[in-house]
């Protein structure tokens, strides 16, 4: 075998599961079919101190545009609930991406990966018979088309992802369940703090989804939002669909936006758009001789769409997995659920704990959402205790009560 392992895709995920196989001292592969690792960014950039923290990656300049210490999230009709911890110290970043995608890449490598740039997985090397080990991935750099063979391939190939596909796991996300996203970059607007994430609820802003202002210094900041929207029978074009949703999530940005006199007159230099699943995790992660990791196994919060810190953390429990298993000489499916069984210990919960709040989310109408912002306004929620939590409750309408409890809960 060339490698212990072939890693398809330099997102936070596969770095971090490149890296910690290289640090076990396993021999291994990190492709990525862009020229350049992290462009284009494909994300709103925030992420929590503390995650990061727990993963060992040292906080850098040159990838933190913006400390954060708190949000406020604002229901359709102004109020607003503060969510900050009373010390008022950071607890996020507004990272670039762009420079974090390459350092965690630049990691794994100092690690002793092997990194090869513009190099597409086009296929898996599969044995034949029922049980069919995946081999090795057929790769492709400026059209050339070489195999590479290993003992197990990690798919960290994003939301559009193939490799779980290939290898016969059923990674099928219904268009329904998808939010489709648009963001600017905007330059030159007025930001009152630029510690604190902004959000907006309500069917006026973001239908099925949210809107966000992210501040990347005090002039700066990704504004963009996430809408759902409903399959249109007769439409055969998935391509086609794509496109529209994102023309629909820009509509409704550039209304905010114009609503907005403090980011009206801003520039945009950069516009994103993409989908993140919200069906939460995919049922099975693993196979024989294959792995997936991050967005591809769904491994993104269904809530609030965050996916960096849970593809990092997944891709150091697969490092750690794959070691063993290479370690065993056994890369069959019965020793690789162990990955399953322990992303699912370790950020499954919560995962499955957003699904459910943000399906109770959507049930609300825009008059709800004002309701609990009325009740919850003023409170400061990092020094709340559970007395307090429990007289706000008796001030919602009785519908209401659960749905605040597993917000709470999340
Ligand atoms: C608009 C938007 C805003 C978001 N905002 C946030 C946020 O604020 N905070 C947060 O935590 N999360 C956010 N997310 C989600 C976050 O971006 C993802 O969860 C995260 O990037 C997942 O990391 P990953 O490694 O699984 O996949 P990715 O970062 O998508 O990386 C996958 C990589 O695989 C490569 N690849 C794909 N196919 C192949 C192939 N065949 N061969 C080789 N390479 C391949 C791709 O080029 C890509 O580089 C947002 C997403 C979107 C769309």
């Amino acid at each position: 075998m060339d490698y212990d392992a072939v890693v398809v895709g330099a997102g936070p995920g596969g770095s971090m599961t490149a890296k910690t196989l290289a640090e076990q001292g396993a021999r291994v592969l990190l492709v990525e079919k862009r020229p350049e690792i992290g462009v284009p960014v494909r994300c709103a950039e925030a992420t929590g101190i503390s995650g990061l923290e727990e993963l060992g990656i040292e906080p850098d300049k040159k990838f933190i545009a913006q400390e954060t210490r708190g949000q406020h999230i604002y229901a359709p009709d102004g109020s607003k609930v503060v969510l900050e911890d009373g010390d008022g110290r950071p607890t996020g970043y507004v990272l670039e991406r762009r420079m974090f995608d390459k350092h965690l890449a630049i990691l794994a490598a100092r690690a002793g990966a092997e990194v090869r740039t513009r190099t597409c997985a086009t296929g898996l090397l599969r044995e034949r018979g029922e049980r069919g080990f995946v081999r090795g991935v057929r790769l492709k750099h400026f059209g050339e088309e070489y195999d590479v063979t290993c003992r197990c391939v990690v798919g960290a190939d994003g939301v559009e992802g193939q490799v779980g596909r290939w290898a016969g796991i059923n990674t099928r996300t219904r268009l329904d369940q998808m939010t489709s996203n648009a963001q600017f970059e905007l330059v030159g607007i007025e930001i009152e703090d630029p510690t604190i994430l902004e959000f907006y609820l309500g069917s006026v802003y973001a239908p099925g989804g949210y809107v966000w202002v992210f501040p990347k210094g005090d002039d700066t900041a990704n504004v963009g939002l996430g809408i759902r929207i409903r399959r249109r029978r007769g439409r055969s074009s998935d391509y086609g669909e794509s496109e529209e949703r994102a023309e629909r999530a820009i509509e409704y940005l550039e209304k905010f936006i114009s609503s907005k006199p403090e980011l009206k007159k801003g520039s945009p230099v950069s516009v994103v758009t993409g989908g993140v699943p919200v069906q939460g995790p995919l049922d099975e992660s693993v196979g024989n001789g294959i792995l997936l990791v991050g967005d591809c196994a769904r491994q993104v919060d269904p809530l609030t769409g965050g996916g960096i810190y849970n593809a990092m953390r997944c891709g150091v429990i697969a490092g750690n997995v794959i070691k063993e298993a290479v370690d065993r000489d056994d890369m069959s499916k019965e020793m690789l659920v162990k990955y399953d069984r322990e992303w699912r210990e370790s950020v499954g919960a919560g995962l499955l704990r957003s699904l459910s709040v943000k399906e109770a989310l959507e049930k609300l109408k825009d008059d709800d959402l004002n309701a609990i912002a009325r009740v919850m306004r003023g409170l400061k929620f990092g020094d709340m205790d559970i007395k307090e939590i429990g007289k706000t409750m008796t001030k919602l309408p009785p519908k209401l009560v659960d749905f605040v409890q597993g917000l709470l809960r999340s």
